[in-house]
């Protein structure tokens, strides 16, 4: 966290993840179980009030509620540029309880760099690196196509996990791309740009700052290109990866969402918390979920 001292915002992301739902569920928790829309006052009751009217004068408080809450997350999701039936949805569960902000809760618990967005708007500082990388090292259950490969702890720890898995379904999970620094990403950027010309750098290639592999939780598999949507690892992975906390960055027909064209082979270590959140609310798109938490800690910072 030290080297984050920089990114301003860091610390007051954290800062905020610790205090302000807290003070948000407040006032759901006052909503939701109150009881305005069942009880009467004492008076009325007494005076017996007619049961038709009885029977009308909750349906009305209720109404009032729904449209509070629908109004809220749809305003919330416009904010953050997520499809309006995603807003519904999470509109219609907040109905039925809050289980939506208790898991929004768990997922800002985890460390900074498991929700963090980075995206073309958004930059690490050019010299971040973080503070727990480990090497990835042959003799596990993944294979690896060179010796210098590193991640964050706990994603290594979530790899070796999930490779397991995988070998146990008859699949070996080869990685070929981990951590990469700022000046490494240049680099690449660089080349990219030499040999594919920009526009088509900027669809597959971030440039400095703005790679996921920054972070130490970005891993490509092998291979690195097109190719690897026809092995065998490709389905599995994307039938099996958010179980250990794996999310796929750059889907099929979401160029327009994250800025990259289709990438099978890139995905990001968010946590079991917040992939399952990715896939119960946010239909599976990493980039929606992570633009909503930005919106919800730029709205508590405001
Ligand atoms: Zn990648």
């Amino acid at each position: 966290m030290k080297i984050l001292k920089k990114a301003s915002t860091i610390p007051l992301l954290v800062k905020i993840a610790a205090v302000v739902p807290v003070a948000l569920l407040v006032v759901f928790f006052a909503v939701f179980f109150s009881n305005t829309g069942v009880e009467f006052p004492a008076g009325i009751h007494a005076g017996g009030l007619p049961v038709t009217v009885a029977a009308a004068l909750p349906q009305t408080a209720d109404l009032d509620r729904q449209a509070f809450v629908e109004d809220f997350w749809h305003w919330m999701f416009s904010e953050a540029g997520i499809p309006e039936r995603m807003a519904h949805n999470v509109a219609a569960s907040m109905l039925e309880s809050p289980a939506f902000i208790m898991e929004l809760l768990v997922v800002l618990q985890g460390g900074y760099y498991t929700h963090l967005l980075v995206d073309k708007q958004h930059a690490l500082p050019i010299d971040y690196s973080p503070d727990d990388l480990v090497p990835l090292t042959a003799g596990g259950s993944f294979r690896i196509t060179r010796n210098d490969l590193q991640l964050r702890r706990s994603a290594a720890e979530a790899l070796e996990e999930m490779a397991a898995a995988a070998a146990a379904d008859g699949v070996i999970l080869t990685a070929a791309s981990a951590y990469r620094s700022g000046a490494r990403q240049a680099e690449i950027f660089a080349w990219q740009v030499r040999t594919f010309g920009l526009e088509m750098a900027e669809r597959q290639s971030a440039r400095p700052g703005h790679s996921q592999h920054q972070l130490g939780t970005a891993l490509d598999f092998y291979p690195i290109n097109d190719a690897f949507a026809d092995t065998p690892s490709a389905p599995w992975l994307v039938a099996n990866a958010s179980r250990f906390g794996w999310s796929m960055s750059y889907p099929d027909g979401y160029e327009e969402v994250t800025g990259y064209r289709f990438e099978p082979w890139h995905y990001r270590y968010v946590g079991r918390d917040l992939a399952i959140f990715i896939d119960t609310y946010f239909e599976g798109i990493q980039q929606f979920a992570l633009q909503f938490i930005q919106a919800w800690q730029e709205r508590d910072s405001l």
